[in-house]
């Protein structure tokens, strides 16, 4: 199975030989987000340019499923992580890139989407957006950096795990979400995505995530083993946060990402909320007019420049800013990967991680 990988890159593509390998310069990850930069990505073979009026000109890698998973395995964790849970994150990613292909045969389906009725806005975010190729190298899909990233340790559980898919009830491939953090109990789809549930993903209990009993050197040894160096420089207190929230920011990005100036904000009220305490439809009263944002993905760019770390918050309408106290990083669906490092450090397997977080799924082998 051959994917194509569509590679993010800041202005025209930059590329240079090396060998074999064709260095992209200036390939981008963390678009939108706060670790959003620039780096060298390394490919194996050659890519091709294409274009199409709508996205101008894209620069596409094609590539073996199992080599992609490869990098990306690689790319979402660092090589000390527990090897179970580097397996499980095989599984999962390999569940997902096999989707997005048989996605892609049939007819082009846009899953990001806005609806505007009266004044409510609904703006969703997903990733089979891409018309030119399966997935993209960015957190949008999944992180693929290429061989650069390439660790043996991933290489290992892409190979033990060859042809491992994870299935539904009918059999179907499990569109296996994951995310950074849950915030001790993880969230349901239609809070983040179009209104459908599965369930495979239903909001969990997860005690795992929680570090805050640990001693230091072994929570350490979680948070590293999970995150990259970029992904540390986050606030290292995700489990439960604080942010103040100055009105003028909303205020901007409303104008940037709705077109839209209801004066200066001066009330936030959660109108919906999942299980796991993400707000999917926030109610912002200005001093001009009122509007309601949703769903998750469209509060959390609200409220922050480099999108909040997840819409799981309590609000304090403060006199001049915003407090919010809250809770997990990412939409919390599905696998919680700090949890899952956790559960595999106590020496739980990747089956038993998988049924935790994806329950009446089963293993299944693509080819079966
Ligand atoms: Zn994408
Ligand atoms: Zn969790």
């Amino acid at each position: 199975m051959k994917l194509r990988i569509g590679i993010h890159t800041c202005g025209f593509p930059r590329l240079s030989r090396r060998g074999d390998n064709i260095i992209v310069e200036n390939a981008m990850m963390g678009i939108g987000f706060h670790w959003q930069r620039s780096y060298p990505l390394i490919l194996k073979g050659e890519p091709e340019f294409l274009s199409s009026p709508e996205n101008g000109i894209s620069l596409i890698c094609n590539i073996e499923i199992e080599d992609y998973l490869r990098s990306v395995v690689s790319s979402e964790m660092n090589p000390d992580a527990p090897f179970e849970f580097i397996k499980a994150h095989a599984i999962i990613a390999r569940s997902w890139a096999v989707n997005a292909y048989l996605k892609s045969r049939l007819p082009h389906q846009k899953d990001s989407e806005s609806s505007i009725s009266g004044e409510t806005i609904i703006r969703i975010y997903d990733r089979s957006d891409h018309t030119l190729f399966h997935l993209c190298n960015d957190d949008h899909c999944q992180r693929f950096q290429g061989e650069s990233a390439v660790t043996a340790k991933a290489e290992k559980a892409v190979t033990d795990t060859a042809g491992l898919v994870l299935t539904d009830r009918s059999g179907k491939i499990a569109d296996s979400r994951y995310s950074k953090c849950c915030g001790g109990k993880t969230e349901i789809f239609s809070i983040c995505w179009q209104n459908r549930d599965l369930d495979y993903l239903q909001s969990i209990d997860d005690p795992w995530c929680d570090l805050s009993a640990l001693p230091d050197m072994h929570r350490q040894k979680i948070l590293k083993s999970v995150l990259k160096n970029y992904d540390r420089e986050t606030t290292p207190d995700f489990y439960r946060w604080k942010r103040s929230v100055l009105p003028e920011i909303i205020k901007n990005r409303l104008h940037l990402d709705f077109n839209i100036d209801i004066g200066v904000p001066v009330l936030l009220t959660p109108v919906k909320r999942g299980p796991s305490g993400r707000i999917s439809l926030l109610r912002i009263t200005g001093t001009e007019g009122e509007i309601t944002i949703g769903k998750e993905l469209a509060i959390r760019r609200l409220l922050s420049d480099d999108c909040l770390l997840s819409s799981a918050f309590d609000i304090d309408n403060g006199k001049d800013r915003f407090i919010l106290e809250g809770k997990g990083w990412g939409h919390g669906v599905g696998l919680c990967q700090i949890g899952a490092a956790a559960m595999a450090f106590h020496g739980y397997s990747a089956a038993d991680i998988l049924n935790h977080y994806y329950p009446h799924t089963s293993l299944t082998h693509i080819n079966d």
